[in-house]
């Protein structure tokens, strides 16, 4: 349906009740310690919301830190035989990098500031992974340097830099995965499906690229070849699109493993989904674990080769779900006929999914209880951009109004860490709450952090 026209929603109005809301926590969207209190005021880890934003302000990114810790113990026991690799870019700070440390999780890096978050807390190397589709020569290095566990090559280039590299770091071997464009379009939107052709990693196995890159690796002996590596997109909710990856990967594997090479690992990516909606059924770590090692295992047996040790790199699936950003309503505009528009106090900064990839996000009203009945809303935020939409569509109380405190749930992964600055807007704090506390975890920027980049 072309934009405009599904956007044009017709003002709808529902009946509502306070109870109606509180069923809404319970729906898979919310984190664990989401709960409501007796007088309706959302409450995460113990903490009515209206406290955490007297306290830190709006927007804020309120980080459910029990909640994150038993996804990654989820996560961990789903997949015990697996190694999970937790994907850094959907949200890394110190906080989550201990955090995952602790609960026996790898870690997922793809630059050199990752890295060097992953270094501030003494994150093992030997449990680090680096990917990227153009590392440069100094990333290359400081993983070497950090003694990072694998490098997922992703160029002819990457094995050129890397060998390169070698004669400054004698006696090493390094790790390495090759990152391999299996061919499947994953059901996601068209910017984070990243395994399809047409599009920027990795080797091609359609054009023999992969297959003549393991060749190479294999030949030259410079790098120890541990395995293949996929990742076929992001926010998948359906597990056909792994299975078929985890085939055709094998596939190329078991050429050369009965030539006598050995593959030990095989690493099929993150991209496991959330729901942001109720709507949005993700299919549960359990059931993507026992999937996953019946395909490979079915798979191997047919084609006459031992089974490789399995790796994840789950981002959002251990993220998402912790995050809620909190916003204060500043303007409220009803258009007649089209519909309502609530401002907030924050917007495509703090939250540029819905811009970017069209996201769907839910939003709640977190405050206070309202008996008005529902009607059908958008929350956009402060930038000037009519694109600089939070929420497309959700429902509010129609007395939704100035001062009030809006939930945007789901906002763990993928926001705080494509944050940026457009029209010299500070970034808002990320705030642990946990057991009745709250603790700043990323502080809030200032103009002044802002003004002492310009150097005039
Ligand atoms: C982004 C990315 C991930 C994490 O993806 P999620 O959707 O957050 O699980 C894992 N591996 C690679 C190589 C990635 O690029």
């Amino acid at each position: 349906m072309p934009h405009d026209q599904r956007n044009a929603v017709p003002a709808q109005e529902f009946p509502t009740s306070p109870a109606a809301d509180l069923l809404s926590l319970s729906s898979g969207i919310w984190p664990t310690t989401a709960a409501a209190d007796e007088n309706g005021t959302l409450t995460i880890g113990g903490i009515p919301v209206t406290e955490i934003a007297e306290r830190h302000g709006t927007p804020v990114y309120v980080f459910d830190e029990t909640d994150f810790r038993k996804r990654c113990d989820r996560f961990r026991k789903a997949f015990e035989d697996f190694d999970v690799y937790y994907a850094g870019k959907a949200f890394l700070s110190r906080t989550t990098a201990r955090l995952a440390e602790a609960a026996g999780l790898s870690l997922d890096v793809c630059t050199e500031g990752e890295l060097a978050f992953a270094e501030a807390v003494g994150f093992p190397g030997d449990r680090i992974l680096m990917h990227g589709n153009n590392k440069s020569t100094e990333e290359l290095a400081a993983a070497l340097d950090y003694g990072v566990g694998r490098i997922v090559v992703d160029s002819f280039a990457e094995l050129d830099r890397l060998r390169d590299l070698l004669p400054r770091f004698p006696g090493v071997r390094p790790q390495v995965l090759l990152r391999v464009t299996v061919g499947v379009h994953a059901d996601t939107h068209d910017y984070i499906a990243t395994a399809h052709e047409d599009q920027k990693f990795g080797f091609s196995l359609v054009s023999g690229e992969a297959a003549a890159a393991v060749r190479r690796v294999l030949d030259d002996g410079l790098l120890e070849l541990r395995g293949l590596h996929s990742h076929i997109g992001s926010q998948i909710l359906g597990t056909a699109g792994f299975e078929a990856a985890a085939k055709r990967l094998l596939e190329l594997r078991a050429q050369f493993v009965r030539e006598g090479a050995q593959l030990p690992e095989l690493d099929l990516g993150g991209g496991f989904g959330i729901a942001y909606s109720p709507e949005d059924e993700p299919t549960e770590p359990e059931d993507m674990a026992d999937i996953l090692r019946t395909v490979v295992a079915k798979e191997c047996a047919v084609l006459g080769v031992d089974v490789p040790r399995l790796a994840i790199e789950p981002g959002r699936a251990i993220v998402g779900p912790s995050g809620v950003t909190l916003y204060t309503v500043g303007t409220v505009k009803h258009r007649e006929g089209i519909r309502t528009f609530v401002a907030v106090d924050g917007g495509m900064s703090d939250n540029v999914r819905t811009a970017l990839y069209d996201a769907t996000y839910s939003v709640r009203l977190a405050g206070r209880t309202s008996d008005a009945p529902l009607r059908l809303s958008r929350v956009v935020g402060k930038h000037c951009d009519a694109g600089d939409v939070v929420v497309r569509d959700d429902h509010l109380p129609a007395d939704v109004r100035v001062g009030d405190l809006l939930a945007v749930p789901g906002t763990g992964a993928y926001c705080r860490s494509l944050a940026h600055n457009y029209n010299q807007v500070p970034r808002p704090p990320v705030v642990a709450v946990a057991d009745g506390e709250t603790r700043v975890i990323v502080r809030r920027e200032t103009i002044d952090d802002l003004l002492r980049l310009d150097m005039g």
